[in-house]
């Protein structure tokens, strides 16, 4: 129908693999508040915060991970950096007896950004299920 129609191209105009606002700030054009950084992985705090500590963790190379469900075997790798840098980005902020890690993908989910991140929060009691 019309709407799985427009959903379908708005998804697909969303997820070109066109350069996202996370490139300018890996190239640190854009200032961030880092939280943690490596040679592979980029973890900074959300510009609009939904719990006290709200950071995302991102691959500083992109390679076709717009979303996560882009993902290869030839991924698992970075997939695995970024669950661990989540860990230890978690444990920084103090929050490692209680935190949540999110991954929005496609629009239906509310992903924003087509370059794969992971949301660590943290700070406040969560809730289940998620919205
Ligand atoms: O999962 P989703 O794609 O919606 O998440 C994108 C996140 O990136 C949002 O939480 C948004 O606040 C954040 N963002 C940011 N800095 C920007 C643009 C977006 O922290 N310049």
């Amino acid at each position: 129908n019309d709407e799985e129609a427009s959903a379908k191209a708005a998804a697909a105009i969303a997820d070109s693999g066109a350069p996202t606002i996370f490139d300018k700030i890996i190239a640190k054009e854009i200032p961030s508040t880092i939280v943690y950084e490596d040679e592979k992985v980029l973890a900074f705090r959300d510009i609009n915060p939904q719990a006290p500590v709200h950071v995302l963790v991102i691959p500083k190379l992109r390679d076709g991970l717009t979303s996560l469900g882009k993902a290869e075997s030839r991924h698992g790798e970075i997939l695995g950096n970024l669950l661990y840098a989540a860990k230890l980005v978690a444990e920084k902020e103090g929050i490692l007896d209680g935190f949540r890690v999110v991954i929005n993908n496609g629009p239906t989910a509310c992903q924003s950004v087509y370059h794969l991140h992971l949301h660590v929060l943290g700070g406040r009691e969560m809730k289940w299920p998620p919205g």
